[in-house]
């Protein structure tokens, strides 16, 4: 096992459009570079493993001895070229470069990858391409045959020798090392990538991971002579909700599951019920202060899912219009709420008609 690891986190992220250089944006918990170095010293495949970045003071090395970091050039080629300089005096048989912006790939594909190399002076992952792709020569287009495309991933492997040859030599710019291999003819060996091996490349590609869930349920008693109120839709019934509220199961219930998605406490904290200017409140109304909150920290609603528990009224009577309120008190489309009847064999206090409750459960998204 003679084989080296290079991580290259040293370029501008230009095209990410964050305050903080991408290879340090915190992703699945951790710094983006991080996972690349956790997944090298855990495959045990490296004797080093070298990261190379724009600012050695902006991080500190917590790492095995095995991990050194240095400093990268100006362009990714750059910093590759320094890299496997640096390695040389070990005399590496192997040598992988990756980029860190790629935080996703599996043990298996470096085990592939390695194992790859002892037929091979090249490896390469790829995958097929999902997009049409279109080129231009000299203003006129053409289009590229998806059957005969596809992109190419890291970690790429070399052997030590071959790649550092044609790198001191380069005097392109390159996207990856498999361009020089290419550019020069030589054989490269293609490997099945995976496509869970993204590039992040812009803010988008990671927002999916910033999805939180709320759980939220509530329960009141049923009593005569008070309005009903379901979902903010006044429901003739001959009962309404007891409460300090208007007693709506399924607007606190959305509250609680939101307030928590959030991570900021329940609806107790935002209203407590000792206080007189709360009294008889409609719940429509405790609900703004919430979507505040949601839209001051740029959370956005993925879907709402609703389960009303009770004997009567019947749900499916009123889902359409229920759903309709919801969508207008939430501001999200109506596509994006269920709302489920649920009864309870006639059992307790709920199945003898003298109480209504509700469970909720929100997922949200965080953009910012
Ligand atoms: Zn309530």
């Amino acid at each position: 096992m003679n084989n080296y690891f290079i991580i290259l986190a040293s370029g501008q992220s230009k095209r990410f459009n964050s305050n903080t250089l991408k290879q340090y944006i915190i992703y699945k918990n951790k710094p983006l570079f991080e996972h690349s170095i956790e997944k090298a010293l855990t495959s045990k495949l490296f004797k080093k493993i070298i990261l190379v970045v724009n600012n050695k003071k902006q991080i500190k090395n917590k790492f095995s001895k095995n991990v050194v970091i240095i400093k990268g050039g100006i362009e990714r080629s750059d910093s590759s070229l320094i890299g496997l300089k640096y390695i040389k005096k070990f005399k590496p048989s192997n040598v992988l470069i990756h980029d860190a912006a790629r935080p996703n790939f599996s043990l298996q594909l470096l085990k592939n990858l390695v194992d790859s190399l002892k037929k091979n002076k090249a490896v390469i992952p790829t995958v097929n391409t999902k997009d049409s792709i279109k080129y231009k020569v000299k203003k006129q287009l053409f289009n590229l045959n998806r059957d005969h495309s596809f992109s190419t991933q890291t970690p790429q492997a070399f052997r030590f020798n071959d790649l550092y040859n044609l790198s001191i030599k380069q005097k392109i710019k390159i996207q990856d090392e498999a361009t020089l291999f290419i550019e020069n003819n030589l054989k490269v060996k293609f490997i099945k990538g995976e496509n869970s091996n993204i590039k992040i490349t812009y803010k988008e590609d990671i927002d999916t991971n910033k999805t939180f869930i709320g759980i939220g349920f509530d329960i009141h008693r049923l009593i005569k002579g008070k309005k009903l109120y379901l979902g903010g839709l006044k429901i003739p019934f001959h009962s309404g909700l007891k409460g300090h509220s208007d007693g709506d199961v399924i607007i606190h219930s959305i509250i609680d599951a939101l307030l928590g998605a959030m991570r900021k406490k329940d609806i107790g904290t935002l209203f407590p019920d000792n206080k007189k200017k709360f009294k008889n409140i409609r719940s429509p109304k405790m609900l703004k202060p919430v979507i505040q909150i949601m839209d001051k920290n740029k959370f956005y609603i993925n879907n709402v899912d609703i389960n009303l528990i009770c004997e009567q009224p019947k749900v499916s009577k009123y889902r359409d219009k229920i759903i309709k309120s919801l969508s207008k008190l939430l501001n999200i489309d109506s596509s994006l709420i269920n709302l489920k009847g649920k009864t309870v064999e006639k059992l307790g206090l709920i199945g003898k008609e003298k109480a209504v409750a509700c469970e909720v459960i929100v997922s949200i998204i965080k953009y910012d």
